[in-house]
């Protein structure tokens, strides 16, 4: 076979805005072609059309116009799919044929291999004793995925690239950073350390790499100039969209503060949990409101084993215990892996909407887990809904955090993933507690203990 046939034969989609992918010719479901597994012949019109033209921001899938052309094992799979919002470009993979001359393993390993400068890059910013948090958006930075308003007009979500503090230049990683005058008086407020440091006159990332790899003086300069440039894209955010609430007057002695917190913090390891012990005993473990001023949210995802379905479920709950809102999803059939994705998506979307501003999040699943802290662990089917996540994660707007919790004090967010399994295609939203999760509901507000095996 000629090697280009064979390529073609191997090649696949990863759908992540689903515009450059053709729903019906090209491979982005399992490695079919749909248009090969039609129940009806396909009209013309819809012969040409994209992913991207069935779905909707706000219903999702129009399962009204595919459940003509398409078996309900087919629409299952499709379920599984959540498009992201105009982020995330889809990427050519490479599907497994028949005769698994090509396998998912080899592509996600040509993907990764394909940019080992990002690897370089991903080691200095682990390295770093930062909250994840800052680390994350240090990641976004070194990989033009930061939200400027150039961004923005690039991925066709914005009209203008101007700055919209000064509207004295185009806003793009350079002028965000270091020349808009948001910037350079943070920088300024950190005295001759901070002026020296914007002085240089590197590109933009050759600047933040030479900063981040600690060959300056100051062996602590590295997380300094991390914070330091964390708060200049937070209080940009806050200028652009919230008129400038809660910008210290003294942006100096602020960061001075922050910067020692954060380090005593690390030295103390508030941030990071480290067990090295294999010794076991047994604890007991309960299920805690989260401090004043705080949600939280427990996510789960559910799989029907003997059917495939799969759910995904997820509440928010006050500082009192009290019941905000939970929500049950129906998402056809996919790994568990993807469903506890899509829930922590789901949570953090609607989350939003409400306003929260600072928001604790539960998962028992230790993958997501890293999968959040670190991005060299991403599973390929995933990654475009993770990049979501994070991208959600890291919003100016509120102050996240994400816990890892046992089983038994995810009991609630478990019975409305469950509840998901038997529904139909789609979300929904209870506004008070469903029958089902009241008994688990009411063990968690009282804080009922549960055994637990644990090393120590
Ligand atoms: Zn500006």
């Amino acid at each position: 076979m000629e090697t280009r046939q064979f390529l073609e034969q191997g090649m696949g989609k990863i759908v992540g805005d689903g515009r450059l992918t053709m729903f019906w010719t090209q491979k982005w479901l399992d490695g079919k072609k749909l248009e090969e597994h039609v129940i009806q012949a396909l009209p013309e019109e819809h012969a040409t059309k994209r992913v991207r033209d069935y779905w909707s921001l706000v219903t999702g899938w129009d399962w009204r116009v595919l459940r003509q052309f398409l078996s309900s094992d087919i629409l299952n799979r499709i379920a599984s799919f959540e498009l992201v919002q105009e982020d995330h470009e889809d990427q050519v993979t490479w599907v497994a044929d028949k005769r698994g001359q090509f396998t998912i393993a080899s592509a996600i390993r040509v993907i990764q291999c394909s940019s080992p400068m990002a690897e370089t890059r991903w080691r200095t910013i682990w390295k770093l004793r930062l909250p994840h948090r800052i680390k994350f958006f240090l990641w976004l930075f070194s990989h033009q995925r930061l939200l400027t308003n150039c961004e923005r007009v690039r991925r066709h979500i914005h009209s203008h690239s101007q700055c919209d503090i000064c509207h004295e230049g185009e806003e793009a990683l350079d002028h965000t950073f270091r020349t808009c005058p948001n910037a350079r008086s943070t920088w300024y407020s950190m005295g001759s350390e901070g002026t020296r440091c914007i002085e240089k006159d590197a590109s933009v990332h050759d600047w933040f790499q030479y900063n981040l790899n600690g060959h300056h003086r100051d062996a602590g300069w590295p997380e300094k100039f991390a914070i330091i440039l964390w708060y200049i894209w937070k209080w940009r955010c806050k200028a652009c969209f919230d008129n400038n609430a809660d910008v210290p007057g003294d942006r100096g002695a602020f960061l001075v503060a922050r910067i020692h917190d954060i380090r005593t913090a690390m030295e103390q390891g508030v941030y990071e949990l480290t067990d090295t012990s294999t010794n076991l005993h047994m604890t007991w473990i309960k299920w805690t409101p989260p401090s004043a001023g705080w949600k939280v949210l427990n996510i789960d995802g559910a799989v029907m084993d003997t059917q495939g379905r799969v759910g995904a479920g997820g509440v928010i709950r006050d500082e009192a215990a009290k019941w905000i809102v939970g929500f049950s999803e129906y998402l056809g059939a996919c790994s568990v892996l993807k469903a506890e994705v899509r829930a922590l998506l789901r949570g953090l979307k609607i989350a939003q909407e409400l306003g929260v501003t600072k928001l604790w999040i539960y998962t028992d699943s230790s993958t997501l887990i890293s999968m959040i802290t670190n991005p060299s662990t991403w599973k390929t089917e995933v990654s475009p809904l993770i990049h979501q996540c994070v991208q959600l994660l890291v919003w100016p707007g509120w102050e996240t955090q994400v816990s890892h919790c046992f089983r038994e004090i995810n009991q609630v967010a478990d019975k409305l993933a469950k509840l998901g399994l038997n529904m139909s295609l789609g979300v929904s939203i209870y506004r008070e507690p469903p029958l089902e999760v009241q008994g688990a509901l009411h063990d968690d507000s009282r804080g009922v203990l549960w055994p637990r095996m644990l090393k120590h």
